[in-house]
């Protein structure tokens, strides 16, 4: 599966990275990082070389939702290796940092910047780019850090979730970065006893964002309790699971990048 579009750091150190995609939420908790992990694994699945950058500084998932083949950094010729699992290359600001990051946003921006740019990444198909939620410095010092190919928006079935997501719509729309998809999270839950589909949220509005904004594809994501159990475990479910229908929505996704 090669990249559809080239982007190239504005610095440099990410030009053998083919396609950098942004995966966004404004609020916490919906699934964004489930999505990242997901996507990045679907994508190598596939046969594409891919690196996956968590950039959250104040909440790192990486290092409890991806166990990786080794924990140790290592840091050579003024860069950082990054760690690997089942040849996914991983970044996260936990792995260099146990402790939590307590700091101002400048100081922030600044942190995630030599992080991204100083890892070697070498040569990737996709960077799948975990953003902390919001709209605010991170995401705008990344943008002229990186020139961002595309951006995955993950969002759930309700109201409060959708007026988010339009914000991050609106940002990305001014970055000038093409918002290619959105994953409706936690769409339903498959009853196992029954078969029966429950919206436990209430129907979403995917279809409603995809047509006023013109977003090619859109995905619901059930509740699924093994998608829960998988991160906590390390190991992404569509690596445990990729014959399931889940895993398919995944690869739907990872074909929209
Ligand atoms: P965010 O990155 O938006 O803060 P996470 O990806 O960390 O959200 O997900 C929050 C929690 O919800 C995690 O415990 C995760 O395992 C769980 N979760 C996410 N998506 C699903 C889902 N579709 N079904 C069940 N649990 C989920």
């Amino acid at each position: 599966q090669a990249p559809k579009a080239v982007s190239q750091s504005k610095t440099g150190a990410l030009d053998r990275v083919g396609a950098i995609i942004a995966v966004a939420s404004c609020k916490g908790g919906v699934g964004k990082s489930t999505t990242a992990v997901n996507l990045a694994f679907s994508l190598a699945a596939a046969g594409a070389s891919v690196g996956l950058m968590d950039a959250d500084i104040y909440g790192p998932s990486l290092p409890t939702m991806v166990k990786p083949d080794s924990p140790q950094v290592e840091f050579v010729d003024g860069g950082i290796k990054p760690l690997t699992c089942r040849g996914v290359r991983l970044m996260s600001f936990g792995y260099v940092n146990e402790s939590s990051a307590i700091m101002r946003g400048p100081m922030v921006a600044n942190m995630l910047t030599q992080l991204l740019t100083t890892t070697q990444w070498g040569e990737l198909d996709y960077l799948v780019l975990d953003l902390p939620p919001g709209t605010g410095d991170i995401q705008l010092t990344l943008s002229q850090v990186v020139s961002m190919t595309a951006a995955v928006h993950v969002t759930t079935p309700q109201l409060l979730s959708f007026v988010d997501v339009v914000k991050g719509l609106d940002m990305f729309a001014k970055l000038n970065v093409p918002s290619v998809a959105v994953v409706e999270n936690m769409a339903y839950f498959t009853a196992p006893d029954t078969g029966v589909r429950h919206e436990l949220f209430g129907r979403g509005h995917r279809h409603r964002l995809t047509t006023a904004f013109g977003i090619a594809t859109s995905v619901a994501v059930p509740i699924d309790p093994s998608l829960c159990e998988r991160s906590d475990a390390g190991v992404p479910y569509v690596v445990a699971f990729p014959e399931s229908e889940t895993a398919a929505i995944y690869a739907e996704l990872a074909g929209s990048v």
